[in-house]
């Protein structure tokens, strides 16, 4: 088909011809972004059975966030964002940093949260491990809400109609959902696409078929709202804008190069930054007030409560929804 040719000068039968083409092309290029969400997923799921398997009282955060990140590169997928490893009323966004020297406690009821991607298609997987299982049913509440909300995700469906079924499941056995922690859209390199799923009766988005979402209950002994917490050590890059301190440039570009638009974490930054030092501390904090990086700061339920939380990354079906990694 000659391209070249203005679409005025076209015939019906060229112009017809122009269309197929452009649907055909839209379809093989669905047909490869989904291949690479189910791949993503199988390493996901791969990655989390291995971190499962680590994870013990008197192992080193540290160790564990950064074994994971290696497993996922073995198996041939990039890092979508930090390994999060969340302790207690801690609900995400904790990634150890280099210095951090805190061991898996015998009590603690941890998060593993973690993320792969196959040329920018995410999946998005998280799990609780509640070592001294004081907490089962907590972390039962996670996992029954996100069986539900994945037993109600079909085309057509709200997502107030999933935020329903979520918090029934969680409010059923006697704790709280987190209001505000959402499940979230994805999209090729975007983790977090605009739409979102909430964990309680809210929101009027209507999934469609082929939507990428990760769906990530949370629930909690507490109130069920996270606040900030003093802690930060996760940014994404969200414009290109031009910043005048040369080392605040050297980390726009470099992080922009590095980690297009996904999360990444201060200690990946090691190798090429003095991390630690005030002046890049400064640096972080002046990208963030120019806007050019979001930062994520740790989140802690606001009432100190205990947090379990269960994610999965599912593709919307006419009928139904393809989990890309197995729920376990
Ligand atoms: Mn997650
Ligand atoms: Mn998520």
């Amino acid at each position: 088909m000659d391209l070249e040719k203005p679409v005025e000068e076209m015939t019906e039968a060229e112009l017809e011809q122009l269309k197929d083409e452009l649907v055909a092309e839209a379809e093989e290029q669905a047909a490869k972004e989904r291949a690479n969400y189910l791949k993503a997923g199988k390493i996901a799921e791969q990655a989390r059975e291995y971190a499962r398997s680590l994870a013990k009282p008197g192992v080193l955060l540290l160790d564990l966030a950064e074994s994971t990140e290696e497993k996922i590169r073995e198996l041939g997928g990039a890092i979508a964002f930090p390994v999060n490893l969340s302790r207690n009323d801690e609900a995400a966004h904790f990634t150890p940093t280099l210095e951090d020297a805190s061991f898996i406690g015998e009590k603690d009821v941890l998060k593993i949260d973690l993320g792969c991607h196959v040329e920018g298609c995410i999946a998005d997987v998280a799990f609780t491990i509640d070592f001294s299982r004081e907490q089962a049913d907590l972390v039962e509440a996670a996992d029954a809400a996100l069986q539900a909300a994945l037993a109600k995700i079909k085309a057509g469906v709200s997502v107030s109609e999933v935020g329903k079924a979520i918090a029934f499941e969680i409010r059923g056995r006697g704790y709280e959902p987190i209001f505000n922690l959402c499940g979230h859209s994805l999209a090729p390199y975007v983790l977090h696409a605009g739409e979102e799923i909430p964990n309680i009766e809210t929101g009027s988005y209507v999934l469609e078929e082929g939507d990428a979402f990760a769906v990530e209950p949370f629930a909690t002994t507490g109130k069920g709202r996270v606040a900030d917490a003093d802690f930060l050590q996760i940014y994404s890059a969200i414009s290109e804008k031009k910043v005048r301190l040369p080392v605040s440039r050297a980390v726009a570009e470099h992080v922009a190069t590095e980690y297009e638009l996904l999360p990444f974490a201060v200690r990946w930054l090691a190798p090429k930054f003095p991390v630690f030092t005030t002046q890049f501390k400064l640096a972080l904090s002046d990208l963030v007030r120019q806007e050019v990086l979001n930062p994520y700061p740790g989140l802690r339920e606001s009432t100190g409560g205990l947090v379990s939380q269960a994610e999965t990354t599912i593709l919307v079906e006419e009928n139904g929804c393809t989990p890309t990694a197995a729920v376990k």
